[in-house]
């Protein structure tokens, strides 16, 4: 097995990252919880919060009967829903996701601005060259991709179904490009023991995890577990007692015996953990030095959810419910679609024990 590291590929010297909130913004923006509230109820919306949202929007999920998952969870439950109103509280990647899936419903998000580093380290004319290079190659995209990006890809897949599909293809005999994730990549060919041609896109907050700050936190508490998501380093990685997607990561919390855990993920995490474990404690890992332009181990781009944005899609005039609304091209959608279909139909079959070869 190798890791073949693509070259020639313009990486963003630097990501656009938001101002930080200031703790003043986040209190006023708490009190309007109970306006959030009725206004998703009257509007019949569904909330989708990703796990690494703020507390207290995924306690307004929670509160409105709607859901807090990963991504891949969160594609299913805005499909299967009824509800014609979506709020997706995320990345802005899991509102055209949930608008690809689900052409007919009205896909809101607090804010379009919400990028994911991952998604701004592979545009789709890069890919297009890319994939002339390598024309035998199967394109495997991460989740964390744009619609024009996943309309150019052979399948779409999430962390937590990563290796799996690796080995698949494998047993088919395909050779894999895998982008954007360069950790993720070296972190499938290591374990599905697979060739991959790997794209050298980062997180901004996974990317930061400092194995050697974690060494000294294991230190200080020698009777806590470490889990690790796999957009992570290696050399983090080969610290985990668990590695996995958030979904993962959280049942392994739940299901393990430990009395603590050093957790490197996003933080939105913790609030389900702690919720799920209330007797254990969870340590946030470790951020690198060169992470500084990070408030700790939180995403930039998820704390743009606040509730007053989620509240303007819903109760804001024509023009503001317009700048909230996703809307993806329908030649792209259509595209984007198949490989989004391909990796619901391989999750779905791999639930159920038996992958057909012909997925
Ligand atoms: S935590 Fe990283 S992968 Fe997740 S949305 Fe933020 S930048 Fe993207």
């Amino acid at each position: 097995m190798s890791l073949i590291m693509l070259k020639d590929i313009a990486l963003p010297e630097h990501f656009p990252l938001p101002q930080p909130v200031s703790a003043e913004a986040l209190a006023a923006d708490n009190q309007l919880f109970d306006r959030v509230k009725d206004a998703i109820v009257q509007h019949k919306a569904l909330l989708i919060a990703h796990y690494y949202t703020a507390p207290i929007v995924q306690r307004l999920a929670e509160e409105t009967g709607g859901f807090i998952g990963d991504s891949l969870e969160m594609a299913r439950v805005g499909k299967d829903s009824e509800c014609t109103t979506i709020v997706v509280a995320g990345v802005r990647f899991m509102g055209e996701t949930a608008k690809i899936l689900s052409p007919e419903k009205t896909v809101l998000m607090p804010d379009l601005a919400s990028e994911c580093s991952l998604d701004l380290c592979c545009q789709p004319e890069d890919l297009k060259r890319v994939k002339a290079e390598h024309p035998n190659a199967t394109v495997v995209a991460y989740a964390n991709t744009s619609a024009a990006v996943k309309a150019q890809s052979d399948w779409i897949v999430t962390s937590s179904l990563a290796v799996e599909l690796a080995d698949y293809l494998k047993g088919r005999g395909e050779e894999i490009l895998w982008l954007p994730d360069r950790h993720l990549g070296s972190y499938i060919a290591n374990n599905a023991k697979t060739d991959v041609y790997c794209w050298p896109g980062r997180c901004v907050v996974h990317d930061s995890f400092d194995p050697s700050g974690i060494v000294e936190l294991k230190k200080a508490h020698p009777e806590a577990k470490v889990l690790v998501h796999p957009e992570s380093p290696a050399e983090v990685v080969a610290l985990a007692d668990c590695v996995g997607s958030t979904s993962q990561l959280l049942a392994f919390s739940k299901q393990d015996d430990a009395p603590s855990y050093i957790v490197a993920t996003e933080r939105g995490i913790f609030y389900k953990m702690q919720q799920a474990c209330p007797n254990k404690t969870f340590i946030e890992a470790a951020i690198a030095p060169q992470g500084v332009t990070l408030d700790g181990a939180k995403c930039p781009w998820m704390s743009l959810n606040s509730l007053a944005k989620i509240l303007e899609c819903l109760e804001g005039d024509a023009e503001q419910k317009a700048a909230h609304t996703i809307t993806v091209p329908e030649d792209i959608r259509r595209a984007a679609l198949k490989p989004l279909d391909r990796m619901l139909a391989f999750s779905a079959a791999l639930k159920s024990g038996s992958v057909p070869q012909d997925l």
